[in-house]
């Protein structure tokens, strides 16, 4: 029997395994597919390494939430490239959004307006970013369930700092209209362009101290490992088996039955008993393996959700070094009309692997990938020509765009291949292919998010479906926090144990029973 069995080996799948286990718990992670990773995973094709959904770590530094991770597993630190920041390219500008506080600082000034209404604006979000990365960083948790919860929150976030608070319930339109900006089309295309990538929201809807901690995620620091997602994957699972955490890939879970203390999860390699779950799939799967009075819990978040979630579209390329000369960064986010809604290429996210990373392309080569985010329904219901027609369609709509940024780019490829939501939901089981958890709104983050207890004693949920969201950093948040509750019960768990075995209890009974 383990300790904990942990469905799903994604990124908060394995981080939560991981700091388990090294907390010396027994644990086990159940993946149906071949390898670890889920939209953070990875593969291979002709000596390329491609990133299949996330390309970047977020905040894996020491003493980032990703650093913390490491340090509480006693890994070391990720080698890999560390971006200076990345290049925006809007279809009247381009704006290098740098790491460093004071370029970017400068940068902002110079190609947007600096009134005083904009100083002000960008002082805000500075400060909301400041205030919630650290209380983040200390381990902040929502939804708050308890009076504990809230002791806890109001610890991170700082006494002084309560008062931030308030702007949970802000929009970034909000904060826009507040300083006079909703019609500054270029800071609001900028704004809606880092919001749909990291929020999947837009400017009027997404929360706003989602949205500054979003926009900022660079000056959080960004960074790609040696050999992408895969280099990431090969060092992250090996240290789990190294210190004795156990990971079955190819094992898809089909039910999970029984209670706390003995759950049993119904397995293509059969049934693997544990004390506790921890289900680190989408919310949606966890409803369709557990029995419907739990099943009944999530129900209410799902319907509420079912329109708020989305897609993504990639293309995986393996290209000559030259395809991809003549940038300083090697990431950069485009926009193409500020007046259409975003997705669906209209805006895209490229990734290029670093120059001398040659575990993610052979010398004088790169991998490259794009992504958009996309609709679900008009991904359903296609035939086979349809869907490979539509797939071609979106390919080439990326790859034409992105050569805005590198004029010859797939001229020479040695690989080219397309992903849609159908290859999401092949290849990571989620449903329809939606990925990167729910568009965030007012309504749905924060103190409204599915939380990662839903009152089932022994069971637990992690991953961007539950709070704070989508990204890896979120889920390496999530994982913090499961890990804290599972510990927690098996803890007092095992003493009520101990105090059932120990003598006094043990006559206790006795005596009882003699009665
Ligand atoms: C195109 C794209 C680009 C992105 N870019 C970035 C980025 O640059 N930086 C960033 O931080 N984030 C990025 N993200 C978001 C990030 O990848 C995800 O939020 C994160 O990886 C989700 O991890 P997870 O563990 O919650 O879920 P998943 O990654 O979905 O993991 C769940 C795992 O569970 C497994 N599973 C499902 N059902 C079962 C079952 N029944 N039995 C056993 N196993 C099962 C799946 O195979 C999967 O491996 C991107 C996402 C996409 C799609």
């Amino acid at each position: 029997m383990y300790d904990v069995a942990i469905i799903g080996g994604g990124m908060a799948g394995m981080a939560t395994a991981a700091r388990l286990q090294a907390a010396g718990l027994a644990t086990i992670v159940l993946e149906a597919h071949g390898q670890p990773g889920g939209c953070a995973g990875f593969y291979r094709r002709r000596g390329f390494s491609f990133d299949v959904g996330a390309t970047t770590l977020v905040d894996f530094e020491p003493g980032g939430v990703g650093g913390e991770l490491l340090e509480t597993i006693g890994m070391p630190p990720i080698n890999g490239e560390p971006l200076p920041g990345y290049q925006a390219w809007l279809p009247d500008r381009t704006v290098r959004l740098y790491r460093d506080r004071s370029a970017w600082i400068k940068e902002r000034r110079k190609v947007f307006a600096d009134s005083p209404a904009h100083q002000s604006f960008w002082k805000l979000l500075d400060r909301l970013a400041n205030v919630f990365w650290q209380a983040t960083r200390r381990g902040v948790k929502l939804p708050l369930r308890s009076l504990t919860d809230l002791t806890g929150a109001c610890a991170a976030l700082g006494w002084r700092n309560i008062h931030y608070g308030r702007f949970l319930n802000w929009t970034m339109g909000d904060a826009l209209r507040s300083h006079g900006l909703r019609n500054d089309q270029s800071l609001v295309g900028l704004l809606a362009m880092l919001i749909e990538d990291t929020v999947h929201s837009t400017v009027d809807q997404a929360p706003l101290i989602n949205s500054a901690l979003g926009i900022t995620i660079r000056g959080a620091g960004l960074s790609r490992a040696s050999g992408g997602m895969r280099g990431f994957w090969q060092k992250f699972a090996s240290h789990y088996r190294q210190i004795g955490g156990k990971l079955w890939v190819g094992c898809r879970v089909g039910k999970i039955a029984g209670s706390n203390g003995r759950f049993l999860i119904d397995t293509r390699r059969g049934i693997i008993q544990a004390r506790q779950v921890v289900s680190a799939i989408p919310v949606e799967l966890t409803t369709s393996l557990t029995r419907p009075a739990i099943s009944r819990r999530l129900k209410r978040y799902l319907t509420r959700d079912a329109q708020a979630r989305g897609g993504a579209g990639v293309v995986c390329l393996g290209v000559p070094e030259e395809e991809v000369a003549g940038q300083e960064f090697t990431h950069h986010q485009l926009m193409q009309d500020t007046s259409a809604p975003l997705g669906n290429g209209n805006n895209m996210f490229i990734s290029v692997s670093a120059a001398r990373d040659l575990e993610s392309a052979p010398a004088g080569f790169r991998s490259v990938m794009i992504s958009t985010h996309c609709d679900l329904q008009e991904w359903q219901e296609l035939d086979a020509e349809a869907y490979h027609a539509k797939k071609t369609a979106l390919g080439k709509r990326l790859v034409e765009f992105a050569r805005r940024v590198y004029p010859n780019l797939a001229t020479r490829p040695l690989v080219e291949e397309v992903g849609t939501p159908q290859t999401f939901e092949r290849f990571t089981q989620r449903p329809l292919g939606a990925v990167g958890g729910v568009r965030l709104t007012l309504q749905n983050a924060n103190q409204r998010a599915v939380p990662h207890d839903i009152g089932v004693p022994g069971l637990w949920l992690a991953g961007d479906t539950t709070w704070p969201g989508l990204g890896t950093v979120a889920c390496v948040v999530s994982s913090r926090i499961v890990a804290e509750g599972v510990l927690r019960s098996a803890r007092s768990g095992s003493r009520s144990k101990l105090i059932s075995h120990s003598p006094a209890r043990r006559s206790q009974y006795v005596f009882a029973n003699d009665g």
